[in-house]
């Protein structure tokens, strides 16, 4: 079955992932609802040009996914959810003993929290639908740790835990749920971190890359938005239909080590 004129509502889609895996559904036909915590002309210029390029409806609907309630309205006012891509996700390093509460209480809740409440709405529209495929934007630290990454961590296990859950919850129906896990992918997410480790250790951009980031991906070459967006489509394809309440990394064998 083709994804043509289903549904896609990925969260956290104005850069990076989200936006590259709303393109790659777009153009194989499916409509997309694009989400941030914003609301300015940009956002939804982004969404017009989603539409104008591959000749599908696309919107954008502002909804902060640190907010319970605002995720829910999102899958809400979308009206459709076939796809469900739980993508939006931020990052901040500390220790833990230096880790700030607000910090984790925001990674936790955008980074996780807002997977249960888009996809206690998203499920029931599926079942209406007869047909649903639920895709968590974990990441290689759904599956393995970092110093420093606590919130971060916690939440990407968590995700993957959840992941499972909602896969049994509907194993008998045409609804998939699994988890992405990327390993590095050059996005704003992972460029802001660039300058700072420069600095620290006094190397400069480049070397940072390759012999710090790129230092757990035994590829040593990044992600590609292109590649996690295949994914994705691939996860709703048919061959995939039975994958149900797994992970799959894109992660150059970093969780091979
Ligand atoms: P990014 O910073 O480029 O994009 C994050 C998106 O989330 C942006 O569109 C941002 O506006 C949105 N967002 C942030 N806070 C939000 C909020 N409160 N409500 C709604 N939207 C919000 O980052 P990215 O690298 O594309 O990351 C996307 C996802 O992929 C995240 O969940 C991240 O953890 C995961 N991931 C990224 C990498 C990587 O190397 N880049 C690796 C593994 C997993």
């Amino acid at each position: 079955m083709s994804i043509a004129g289903k549904t896609a509502v990925i969260t956290g889609s104005t850069s990076g992932l989200g936006l590259g895996i709303a393109r790659t559904l777009a153009k194989a036909g499916a409509h997309v609802v694009l989400n941030s915590f914003t609301d300015s002309e940009d956002d939804h210029a982004l969404a017009a040009g989603i539409a104008e390029e591959f000749g599908v409806s696309a919107r954008y609907i502002q909804a902060d996914m640190s907010k319970p309630e605002q995720c829910r309205a999102l899958i809400e006012k979308a009206g459709a959810c076939d796809i469900l891509v739980n993508n939006a996700g931020i990052q901040y390093v500390a220790p833990i003993e230096e880790f700030p509460m607000e910090k984790w209480d925001a990674i936790i809740a955008i980074n996780m929290n807002s997977a249960f409440h888009t996809s206690a709405i998203a499920v029931p529209m599926m079942r209406k639908a007869g047909w649903g495929r639920v895709i968590n934007i974990a990441s290689a630290h759904g599956l393995t740790a970092s110093p420093f990454k606590s919130a971060y961590v916690a939440a990407k296990h968590g995700v993957v835990g959840m992941t499972k859950v909602v896969a049994l919850e509907t194993a008998r129906e045409d609804i998939t749920a699994n988890a992405i896990c990327p390993g590095y992918v050059l996005t704003p997410l992972v460029e802001a971190q660039i300058p700072d480790t420069a600095k620290k250790y006094g190397m400069s951009e480049e070397e940072v890359k390759q012999k710090v980031i790129l230092e757990r991906q035994p590829s040593k070459e990044f992600a590609t938005v292109e590649q996690v967006g295949g994914t994705a489509l691939f996860l709703c394809s048919d061959a995939a239909a039975q994958i149900t309440g797994t992970t799959i990394s894109v992660d150059g064998g970093w969780t091979a080590l």
